[in-house]
């Protein structure tokens, strides 16, 4: 016990038959983080109900007492929306969860969705201090405490009552679209989003999983709190097809757009067999489990779960389509082209991934999907890779082996290769230009397109990237706009 430090009691509510209370003494090196409760590997596999548990708050106070309060906050450099972290910290230290809710509702209008699905471990987390000796303060699970509290506790962001008569036109309502608006409304301007799909959230809602995202008690409470700061959201509303930028401009009379249309539009990798049944996009698998709610048997959605599934790529998305084809009862295989060490997706999710019985087949990359004669996939044929020198990524690049391939028999392959902009929008509207990786040209200091009063940003304009990045974007893009309109 001497190597601890005794930092903290904890009252921990036992379950047990006669359901008593019980204090339990919690030991805490401060080295190391407090553990964070997660359902069992052996459970979770066949339930899309949330992984993560959360801390409850006497493990957050405890969580919270490892942070030094330094002078010169290093993690809040890593955040790319500048939460101050030690400050909303310090509140939570004492107790004091509705005031560490306001620090971070200043900066961020997604807290809830951040904390779970930030990439914290290379943000804010990568540069805390304790980080350099033990374990980084947990910010991402104590950011998500806060807010879970707050929104149990029915606490939200305050409105603002001015109003400054002007109308703003936002396009897509994932995190650039939602926190434009949510700051442009608390400056006073009349924001309407127009979103395409039926439902607001953007990737949020179609891409990231329940289990790691739940989706009627977090996304779409957070995206209430964006309304009740005074944003209309209209669904069902595709721009370039329902009614062009211009249009807006002209007839609809808006003063300014911000397009947060995101990267929507996958890739494939063009092998022999790509087109036959039962090869999918991850984009697709995942939207009809999440959106589309195909895992509950009271939806009429369909979907082709297999029973032998290859999901070809190694990011978070990779993660998601493999983690959810295990859940629907498939056999799940990752094939990826370079090594564990350049396997893009957050560390935690590969773990879990892992834990839950996903194979990895890395240093492999496919070259053909192998088919029966009604055009079924029935195989995937990969070859082995090495690794060569780094390329411009840093990555160290993957060389084929000659004649090493062979066969790994599936029903099912999932293609989750990175996405690209959906073109609709650029060439629905004369002066808006592209790169040539087809995302929208923005001014990183503004977020101004090359179309007067129309600014960008998030994964229109980076390609596929993080939820913190496409917010950050988000709310640069809001104040390049109140200046465009101040000037106008
Ligand atoms: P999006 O979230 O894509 O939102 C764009 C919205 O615009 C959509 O709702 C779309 O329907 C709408 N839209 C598009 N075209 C039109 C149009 N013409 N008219 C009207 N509306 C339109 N990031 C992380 O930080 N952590 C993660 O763990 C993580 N996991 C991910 C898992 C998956 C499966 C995916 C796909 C992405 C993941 N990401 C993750 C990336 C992250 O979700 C995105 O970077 C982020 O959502 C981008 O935000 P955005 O607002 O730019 O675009
Ligand atoms: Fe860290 Fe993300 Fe929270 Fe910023 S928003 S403090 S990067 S978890």
């Amino acid at each position: 016990m001497n190597v601890l430090a005794l930092v903290g009691r904890v009252w921990q509510r036992v379950e047990s038959n006669a359901a008593i209370e019980e204090v339990v003494e919690m030991a805490v090196d401060p080295f190391k983080r407090v553990p964070v409760k997660e359902q069992e590997a052996s459970e979770r596999a066949h339930n899309f109900k949330e992984v993560c548990l959360g801390y409850n708050i006497e493990e957050a106070k405890l969580e919270a007492s490892r942070c030094l309060d330094c002078k010169n906050p290093r993690c809040v450099n890593g955040c790319p929306v500048g939460i101050d972290i030690p400050g909303f910290i310090r509140q939570l230290k004492e107790g004091n969860v509705k005031d560490a809710y306001g620090v971070i509702t200043e900066y961020s209008a997604l807290p809830a969705i951040c904390g779970r699905v930030c990439p914290q471990e290379s943000q804010c987390e990568k540069y805390c201090v304790r980080g350099i000796k033990g374990d980084a303060v947990s910010i991402g699970k104590l950011e998500r405490f806060t807010a879970d509290w707050a929104r149990e506790n029915d606490i939200k962001p305050e409105k603002t009552a001015k109003k400054n008569g002007k109308k703003v036109a936002v396009i897509g309502s994932g995190p650039a679209g939602l926190t434009c608006a949510g700051e442009l409304a608390k400056a006073g301007c009349e924001v309407t989003i127009f979103e395409a799909l039926h439902k607001a959230g953007g990737v949020l809602v179609y891409g990231i999983p329940e289990f790691r995202l739940p989706k009627d008690e977090v996304v779409e409470k957070e995206v209430e709190n964006v309304k009740n700061l005074g944003v209309t959201i209209k669904t069902d509303y595709v721009i370039g097809k329902s009614i062009t930028i211009d249009e807006l401009m002209d007839e609809g009379c808006f003063d300014a757009v911000f397009v947060g249309s995101g990267a929507g539009l996958p890739r494939f990798m063009g092998i022999p067999g790509e087109l036959a049944n039962g090869v999918f996009s991850a984009n697709e698998y995942l939207t009809r489990n999440n959106l589309m709610k195909a895992f509950d048997d009271s939806y009429d959605t369909v979907i082709h779960p297999g029973k032998n599934v290859v999901v070809v790529g190694g990011g978070n998305v990779a993660m998601d389509a493999a983690r959810t084809a295990l859940r629907l009862g498939a056999k799940v295989t990752v094939v990826y082209r370079r090594g564990e060490e350049e396997l893009p997706a957050r560390k935690e999710e590969v773990g879990h991934a892992k834990e839950e019985g996903i194979i990895f087949d890395l240093l492999r990359n496919p070259v053909s999907i192998i088919t029966d004669e009604n055009n079924w996939v029935k195989g995937v044929k990969v070859i082995k890779m090495e690794l060569g020198e780094p390329d411009e990524s840093g990555r160290r690049s993957p060389i084929p082996v000659e004649g090493s391939e062979y066969e790994i028999e599936c029903d099912t392959v999932i293609m989750a290769l990175g996405t690209s902009p959906n073109p609709l929008i650029s060439t629905t509207t004369p002066g808006l230009d592209t790169n040539r990786r087809g995302c929208l040209v923005a001014d990183e200091e503004t977020g101004m397109t090359t179309k007067k009063g129309v600014f960008a940003g998030g994964d229109a304009v980076t390609g596929a990237a993080t939820v913190i990045l496409a917010m950050g974007a988000g709310k640069t893009a809001a104040k390049g706009i109140l200046k465009y309109l101040e000037e106008k």
